[in-house]
């Protein structure tokens, strides 16, 4: 019998199912393998400890009863406990209890057999599990039948909408809609609410109350058994608060509180974008140090606050001088960065640094003072002096350093070659200034002749510079100066009055002279300029058909609704317009059509090549087939050789203008030339 017991005792051990025991007062005596695997404790860690011990923290008031019951029972008795493991896991537990008593029926120990129970829930309690999760949700969610109503949305849905269940359902999904997405996103949405698959995204939706809100919305379908969709469910949150808190933080992240200029970090990713396309295309851009001279004087006596209005006007001002693509940023107390890139010439920098400076000659109305500012520039240009953000910055630093300590308001190039040539440039400004009006410019005028006849049928101005010193100076080299200072308004206005002076004299000597064509730069095409060009005209008495205007690609680029009716008032004046280098722009021959021009000059670069390079003559004849099909008169530039003359009579091209003929000349010679009827050899 003893044996028996034993090995009763022996196979308990080792049952997989979870059997304890313990004595008349509740203290483990035994533990099975069963058990251990259940709660993960070993036998020493439970025999000699109470059966309290194994109960989850949050059920032990509860177990006291159970205790009273235990000792209660006279054989048998099932209880659901709620236990705890080692890991801290609570679990339900179904737990068998019997008695087993000595032959005089006192107790010997309690024997608990555990059936673990499933954790899973009954149907309705799931049902109530889930309704209670959705109203409860901090999400809204809107749940539509196969017609897309609206049957039921929770309480998260109207305290972000606005709309009450009572105003929600019935309706279609509409009610929410803000108008500003457009057709395809809509579709989008729409076959997900018809069951193309889940989706998620942004959705800007209106409340009741009329505002729009962003809100990260994602819809599913439930269907049936037989798979047809019963219901469409959108969960959205609303993430205004958020969209404005990420702006704050990219306006803090981002920009200067102060000015509301760049900083340092949107400075370096702007330019570091801008160097990138740069190297591709081979472009120079420049960065400018500046910094304020006797920043902290002023600051003590002015104060915080007129200190920061200070520097917000500097900002505004520096901001005014510089063009929109041009990046302003300030990097430090009294520092500010520019960087240029649609710079022509490098040694220009130096004019707009110019420009920079003189911004601050006025003086700054600040708290009823007038403050007087002064800076100093550095300057350092890419791909030359470095090659990307961080070098730029810093040799424009240098550069602001290496200023001599009594420069006031100057600027400095890094590298000392580029202060030669900026040196020289300002010289040219200077200079050109003074050729204005001393009458150091003249017009040269280049014929064009007729490839059907041979004859001279017309010329083109070209501004020359008689320098005192230097000799014949190329408008190559002083055009583009002019341009950057805005001198060109004032050389284009003489060159305008200059022609027609001279058309007049022709008419007054009873010359038959062809039209004379002027070139017109882009600045000077304003409003203005027709108005402009009607007084020259009045003024000289010229008429409008001896005058012909060469306008470039670049202000076809420029936006047409302002450029299109300047153009047709300088036509409806009686004035005709050339395009001048076609085919170095961008613009397309079709876009051509918009424009009211009736000359297409072909570029010297294409002329060059012909009739050899095949890429050139299929250019070459691509813009003469296109052209004469828009019925525009074309004129080759630029023709040096027979060859290329006979490449483009083939073509069909009307006019040739070009150093096989002549080159520019001067007023006097030309007229000779137009009067003696010199002729080109066509034969
Ligand atoms: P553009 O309007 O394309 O003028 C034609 C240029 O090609 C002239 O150079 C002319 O001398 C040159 N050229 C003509 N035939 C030949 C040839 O067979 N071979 C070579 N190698 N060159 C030839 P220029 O006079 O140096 O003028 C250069 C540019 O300066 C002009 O190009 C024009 O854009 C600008 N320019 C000239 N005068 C004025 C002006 O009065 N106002 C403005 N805004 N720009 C002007
Ligand atoms: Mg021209
Ligand atoms: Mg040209």
């Amino acid at each position: 019998m003893g044996d028996h017991l034993v090995d009763a005792a022996r196979v308990l051990a080792q049952l997989q199912s979870p059997i304890f025991t313990m004595d008349g007062l509740g203290y483990l005596t035994s533990w099975n393998l069963g058990a251990q695997l259940l709660y993960g404790y070993s036998t020493s860690e439970v025999v000699g400890q109470h059966v309290l011990f194994l109960y989850a923290q949050n059920a032990l008031h509860e177990s006291d009863a159970d205790i009273e019951e235990f000792f209660q029972i006279d054989d048998r008795a099932v209880l659901r406990v709620q236990h705890c493991k080692k890991s801290g896991v609570n679990f339900q537990a179904e737990l068998s209890l019997s008695v087993l008593r000595d032959d005089d029926g006192h107790v010997v120990c309690f024997v608990g057999i555990l059936t673990e129970l499933d954790a899973s829930l009954s149907a309705t309690d799931k049902l109530n599990l889930h309704a209670s999760i959705i109203a409860n949700s901090d999400q809204g969610i809107l749940i539509t039948d196969g017609n897309e109503r609206i049957v039921s949305v929770n309480a998260a849905f109207t305290r972000i909408t606005g709309y009450s269940v009572q105003e929600a359902v019935g309706q279609s999904t509409d009610l929410l809609r803000s108008g500003v997405h457009d057709a395809t996103f809509r579709a989008q949405v729409r076959s997900a609410l018809r069951g193309a698959g889940p989706w998620q995204g942004e959705i800007i939706g209106k409340r009741k109350n009329g505002e729009l809100f962003p809100q990260s919305v994602s819809i599913s379908v439930v269907r049936n058994d037989q798979g047809v969709i019963t219901h469409a469910f959108s969960i959205f949150s609303d993430i205004s608060v958020l969209r404005a808190s990420e702006q704050r933080m990219q306006q803090l992240v981002n920009y200067d509180s102060l000015t509301g200029l760049p900083n340092r970090t949107l400075f370096t990713q702007l330019v570091g974008q801008a160097l990138a396309t740069a190297r591709r295309n081979n472009d120079c851009c420049v960065v400018i140090a500046l910094t304020l001279n006797r920043f902290s004087s002023v600051k003590e006596t002015l104060g915080n606050d007129a200190t920061d209005e200070l520097l917000r006007q500097v900002g505004q001002r520096w901001r005014h001088v510089l063009r929109d693509e041009d990046v302003l940023a300030r990097v430090g107390d009294a520092e500010f960065v520019a960087a240029l890139f649609s710079i022509q010439k490098r040694e220009h920098s130096g004019i707009v640094s110019q420009k920079l400076l003189a911004a601050l000659d006025l003086s700054f109305d600040v708290a009823s003072h007038p403050i007087h500012m002064s800076a100093r520039i550095g300057i350092a240009v890419f791909p030359d002096d470095g090659q990307d953000t961080a070098s730029l910055l810093h040799y424009s630093d240098v550069a602001v350093k290496r200023l001599p300590a009594d420069a006031v308001s100057a600027y400095l190039f890094y590298s000392p070659e580029m202060n030669q040539r900026a040196k020289e440039q300002w010289k040219l400004e200077a200079e050109l200034r003074h050729a204005l009006v001393s009458g150091e410019l003249l017009l040269h005028y280049q014929p064009k002749v007729s490839l059907r006849s041979g004859r001279i049928v017309g010329a083109e101005a070209l501004i020359r510079w008689l320098h005192p010193q230097q000799g014949m100076i190329s408008p190559g080299k002083f055009i583009p100066v002019a341009e950057e200072t805005g001198l060109i308004l004032d050389i284009g206005n003489w060159v305008l009055d200059e022609a027609c002076r001279q058309i007049r004299a022709w008419i007054d000597r009873g010359s038959q002279m062809p039209p004379v064509a002027v070139n017109l730069s882009a600045r000077q095409f304003d409003k203005h300029l027709p108005s402009c060009l009607q007084k020259v005209l009045d003024r000289h008495d010229v008429p409008p058909d001896r005058l012909k205007l060469e306008i470039t690609e670049s202000l076809l680029m420029r936006d047409p609704d302002t450029v299109i009716p300047i153009m047709n008032e300088l036509v409806a004046m009686g004035l005709a317009l050339a395009m001048d280098d076609f085919g170095t722009g961008y613009s397309s021959l079709a876009n051509l059509k918009r424009f009211p021009i009736t000359t297409l000059k072909i570029d010297r670069s294409f002329v060059v090549g012909v009739p050899n390079d095949s890429n050139d003559c299929a250019i070459a004849q691509a813009i003469v087939t296109m052209g004469l099909q828009l019925r525009q008169e074309i004129v080759a530039e630029g023709i040096e050789t027979v060859e290329q003359m006979d490449f483009l009579r083939n073509l069909g091209c009307d006019q040739l203008q070009g150093f096989l003929f002549s080159p520019g000349v001067d007023a006097d010679t030309f007229e000779r030339m137009v009067c003696q009827g010199d002729r080109l050899d066509i034969s």
